[in-house]
């Protein structure tokens, strides 16, 4: 991988909530509760992490979010916060135009929502970041196309249409752009990617829905929207193993509460992984 380091940053895109037995997939409740309390409706709490990267020639984003597009009654669904990555990007004290490249792991509606808006609210939508790019594995991009998932309302049109001019499809482990490298994830979709990156401390890896929370680090702790669950299991324990023996930091997409994590083994046991929270961001 190349030796390129950036400066970056956490940005939160938005909370949301869903159904927890089904984040938890074969998990059974007496055990999921305690790590993730449910609310009345049975939904947990969750984040969009995003990240953006900054080198001083480019700024990067890492993810999206849900966007700003959906209307009431999904917005009570998903307890949709009243934000999104332009409101983050504002706080930061920058415009969307100022990104230069965006890359998403995947394409289902709370990664690639963000890349489109409609202003106002019910225009037609339009991307999100008028100078970027968007970089996203060719097979995902497929798939969101055909609408090829367990679920038939993620891959949605408004999401990927009005930016169908500007996506670069990547064919697994690559550099997406200069500095920084993606590699595939299988697991939760067929072709879900991890971006990876080097800042002044060392490498940090953005795995995407691999393991959505921290409490998702035990190994059959899937997600029941998960295509390929078995293969995720392998996915994850690779991922895990590569962070603990290489020093590799992570950043859990959509933890609600702290999610950059160093990783080690755990100390009895050889195919389970103890987390550690580290700094706010790596700038
Ligand atoms: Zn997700």
């Amino acid at each position: 991988m190349s030796q390129h380091t950036w400066r970056w940053q956490l940005l939160r895109a938005g909370s949301f909530r869903l159904d927890g037995g089904t984040m938890f997939g074969i998990i059974p409740r007496v055990l999921w509760q305690k790590l993730a309390p449910p609310d009345d409706r049975n939904r947990i709490a969750l984040q969009t992490n995003c990240l953006l990267l900054e080198d001083g020639r480019r700024r990067v984003l890492i993810e999206t979010g849900y966007g700003n597009k959906f209307d009431a009654k999904n917005r009570d669904i998903f307890a949709l916060e009243d934000r999104w990555i332009g409101t983050a990007l504002a706080e930061v004290g920058l415009d969307r135009a100022d990104i230069d490249a965006v890359i998403v792991t995947h394409l289902h509606f709370d990664h690639a929502g963000g890349l489109t808006f409609s202003d106002p609210a019910g225009a037609p939508p339009r991307p999100s970041f008028p100078n970027a790019k968007v970089y996203v594995q060719r097979v995902e991009w497929e798939d969101a196309l055909a609408n090829k998932s367990t679920m038939t309302r993620t891959y949605l049109r408004d999401h990927l249409d009005p930016v169908a001019d500007r996506v670069v499809l990547l064919e697994g482990e690559c550099d997406a752009i200069d500095g920084i490298s993606v590699f595939p994830t299988p697991g939760h979709t067929w072709g879900q990617q991890g971006v990876v990156f080097r800042d002044e401390h060392g490498t940090v890896v953005f795995p995407g829905d691999v393991m959505p929370t921290a409490s998702h680090v035990g190994a059959a702790y899937n997600m029941a929207y998960d295509v390929l669950p078995y293969d995720n299991i392998f996915t994850k324990r690779r991922l895990l193993a590569r962070c603990a023996d290489e020093g590799w930091r992570l950043a859990i997409d959509h933890e609600p509460g702290h999610p950059l994590m160093r990783v080690r083994h755990h100390p009895d046991r050889p195919d389970q992984f103890l987390l550690e929270p580290f700094g706010t961001s790596g700038v």
